[in-house]
């Protein structure tokens, strides 16, 4: 039978780019899992996608109780779950600002790591479930999160300090908006985010990798400099950000290699290793890459996870 994998934020860049190359193979059915429903329907026909080989589901992990009916739903199509890739992010790097989740979680982190932390969790039992020969659940990192590159040096840089403002719920209220408990700073709270989607992958790994078979992993799929993630930057930085890429940092991936290759950590059969972080070479082959220091710590890990089980309302 066909592979099938459910993709997060798959209406546009990465997401839509993956969605594309593992439905192209015939081997799989891709679920995007997605917020505005006309909009990823109408970027799969424009991209090609045939009918047959995706659906399109509502998901807004803008909200948990989104994120709940999403599972209830999936769960309800009858579907095995083989793959699941938490791709959608937000980025806010000009907001002058914090926005907000349904539940009044900061939104970058409250999204790209809080309503995917949900789905995972959630979804676990029904990849557990699956009979296909490899099972996997990838979160999408990112370099800017890791402070051992010169990418992740740019100030402001991650920090989740002691998680005293997620702790306390990350709500502007009671608490600050920020997860170490900071002023506001939209570009940090993304990459924050980024840092607890690396976390989370290994805590996955150390907790349900021997007991599941099932791979978990983490990717950064290379600097996609004209994806709408930038929607947000002023027009000078949109403007001048993909050439940068391109000559001078040579960073720069096409959205259709980028998508070539978290599709390749959700099907290569020899990309099974679990609680690993992909990365590229120039040459386009895959390695497993280094994380910084704390995106690599499993004591704040473990922490991060029961916090967020709590703010989740897992726990
Ligand atoms: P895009 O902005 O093109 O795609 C983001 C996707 O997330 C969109 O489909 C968007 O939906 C979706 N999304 C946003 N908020 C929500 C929500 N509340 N519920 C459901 N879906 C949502 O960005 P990219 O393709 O660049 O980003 C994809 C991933 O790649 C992210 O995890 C990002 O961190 C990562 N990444 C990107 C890099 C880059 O250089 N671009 C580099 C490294 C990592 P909609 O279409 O409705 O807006």
């Amino acid at each position: 039978r066909k592979g099938n994998v459910v993709i997060t934020g798959a209406s546009s860049g990465l997401g839509l780019a993956t969605a594309k190359a593992l439905a192209e193979t015939g081997e799989w059915h891709v679920i995007m899992a997605c917020r505005n429903f006309l909009k990823a329907e109408k970027a799969a026909k424009s991209i090609g996608i045939n009918k047959e080989n995706c659906s399109v589901m509502h998901l807004d992990l803008a909200s948990l109780e989104s994120v709940r009916q999403f599972a209830d739903n999936f769960r309800r199509s009858g579907r095995p779950l083989d793959a699941l890739v938490c791709n959608a992010a937000v980025y806010l790097p000009t907001a002058k600002e914090p926005t907000y989740t349904a539940q009044g979680f900061e939104l970058s982190v409250g999204t790209n790591h809080l309503g995917h932390f949900l789905l995972a969790r959630l979804l676990l039992d029904d990849l557990k479930k699956s009979d296909y020969p490899y099972k996997r659940l990838i979160i999408v990192g990112s370099i800017t999160g890791n402070t051992n590159t010169l990418a992740g040096n740019v100030p402001p840089k991650a920090n989740l300090g002691d998680l005293r403002g997620l702790a306390g719920g990350l709500n502007g209220i009671q608490s600050s908006p920020m997860i170490d408990g900071g002023d506001f700073d939209g570009a940090k709270a993304y990459k924050d985010s980024k840092v607890c989607n690396m976390l989370t992958m290994q805590e996955f790994h150390r907790r349900y990798h021997e007991e599941t078979g099932i791979t978990f992993a983490s990717l950064y799929p290379g600097c996609i400099a004209t994806t709408g993630l930038f929607r947000e930057h002023i027009p000078l930085f949109r403007l001048l950000f993909p050439p940068f890429q391109k000559y001078i940092t040579k960073g720069y991936v096409s959205e259709e290699e980028a998508g070539s290759r978290l599709a390749q950590v959700v099907s290569d059969p020899n990309l099974t290793k679990s609680g690993v972080y992909w990365s590229w070479n120039k040459g386009s082959e895959s390695f497993e890459n280094q994380l910084s220091k704390e995106a690599s710590d499993a004591e704040k890990a473990k922490k991060l996870w029961e916090v967020s089980e709590k703010l989740v309302g897992l726990a």
